[in-house]
């Protein structure tokens, strides 16, 4: 009959110890302009095909002809 006050209570004496943040974005509360954009979003690349050699590939340039055909 003893045992039924010693039961464990440190599981719930510190919440916050059960998980680790590691599933947190860091930037969640960061408007989207000044997260670290992951992806080329404001690189001006786009991916377009070379008429000269039909090369598929991104590029920032305003032509399409790859650099391989540019030149
Ligand atoms: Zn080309």
């Amino acid at each position: 009959m003893k045992n039924i006050d010693k039961l464990p209570r440190d599981e719930q004496a510190e919440p916050g110890t059960g998980g680790g943040p590691c599933c947190v974005d860091p930037f969640a509360e960061l408007p989207p302009e000044q997260r670290p954009a992951p992806e080329r979003k404001n690189t001006g690349l786009r991916k377009t095909t070379c008429p000269e050699c039909g090369l598929v590939y991104w590029t920032n340039r305003p032509t399409e002809v790859c650099i391989h055909c540019s030149s």
